[in-house]
């Protein structure tokens, strides 16, 4: 079982502390005694402690930093949503996979920005250009935000925002099952609360850090149970030895724990496991004893943005995941819909 989030250290950026968030996660962690630095900007921040960069990369996974969200220009988010909405970036989980080894380089800490209603200001204008077409955030882009969300509540705020809202709907997605705050949000059933599942042998191998299926089972459910429209990103998929039964003891498990009500309308994204050269290298110097497969002739090449290819599975093989996983949802979740298969 993994406890809910609790950096080892933080940072705080000058212009964090005129903010009422800034303010009030100051007082919380120097009444919890934790060790507290200020940097001028989160870039500047060169001296974390540890002695080589396996244990450096380990305590900035542990380290928050307070700061304030410049760019206020929002990056698009196909196929989930129209727009990625930053309110954090980064995360304390350990997944072996995860993009964001390659994307944060060499700066992995976690940043929560404190200048929520400029963000949520930000989000506004977007929602009016598009008027009346719903517009949708994807909250989830660059961190695991319920995993921090305990410690800020901003996701709290924005579900609330979003549920006053006629043109915009939230989503995001979590691995994390800190969700009690979050169950009396009003939300008005306009923010999509979806959880990252995955057959036991994956999210054992390749998901330290993060809580396990039984207990992202038990949050779903209770996130059913508070009336929010709920989904499931199943990603990455991954072959391994007895992949099939893995993955249907996943969807048999997650049907036989769901109110019966929470299953019409769930939504399944469905992501096969995929890497990029850059990622292979990240990966096997973070993670060098990972039993990840990372083979480029084992995969078929797809070209990608910016020319980074990624190695996707063989035809056949997707063929395969593919049919096997849509079958097991149309058996266990008859009223569910399968939003995409990439
Ligand atoms: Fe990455 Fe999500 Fe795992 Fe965090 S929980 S390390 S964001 S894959």
């Amino acid at each position: 079982m993994v406890k809910p989030f609790m950096p080892q250290l933080v940072y705080f950026e000058p212009k964090a502390m005129e903010y009422p968030l800034g303010e009030q996660l100051f007082q919380k962690f120097t009444d919890l005694g934790t060790e507290i630095r200020y940097t001028t900007s989160h870039n500047q921040i060169r001296n974390l402690p540890g002695e080589n960069d396996f244990q450096r990369y380990r305590i900035a996974k542990s380290t928050l930093v307070v700061g304030l969200r410049k760019t206020l220009k929002f990056d698009t988010s196909k196929p989930s949503a129209e727009y990625a909405i930053p309110f954090a970036t980064g995360c304390m989980g350990h997944c072996h996979y995860c993009y964001l080894q390659t994307t944060m380089g060499s700066k992995p800490y976690i940043r929560t920005y404190v200048n929520v209603d400029e963000i949520l200001q930000a989000a506004q204008q977007y929602i009016d250009e598009r008027t009346p077409e719903i517009t949708r955030f994807e909250a989830s882009c660059t961190s695991d935000i319920v995993g921090i969300d305990h410690l800020t509540h901003t996701l709290k705020r924005a579900i609330e925002y979003f549920g006053q809202s006629d043109f915009g709907r939230l989503r995001f997605v979590t691995k994390f099952n800190t969700v009690d705050h979050l169950l009396d949000a009003k939300h008005n059933g306009r923010t999509r609360f979806r959880f990252s599942m995955n057959a036991e042998y994956v999210i054992k191998y390749f998901e330290p850090g993060t809580s396990r299926l039984h207990e992202r089972i038990e949050a779903a459910a209770k996130v059913a149970h508070a009336g929010y429209p709920l989904g499931f990103i199943i990603a990455p998929i991954y072959l391994h030895e007895g992949w099939q039964e893995g993955y249907r003891q996943l969807f048999e498990q997650l049907s036989a724990e769901l109110p019966d009500e929470a299953k019409n309308g769930v939504t399944f994204e469905l992501i096969q496991h995929r890497f990029t050269k850059p990622a292979k290298r990240v990966i096997q110097k973070n993670y060098p004893m990972t039993k990840l497969e990372l083979d480029e002739e084992r995969r078929r090449y797809k070209w990608g943005k910016y020319g980074i290819g990624k190695y996707i599975y063989p035809k056949e093989e997707e063929t395969e995941m593919k049919e096997t996983l849509f079958k097991y949802i149309e058996t266990y979740f008859p009223e569910g819909k399968i939003e995409y298969f990439t």
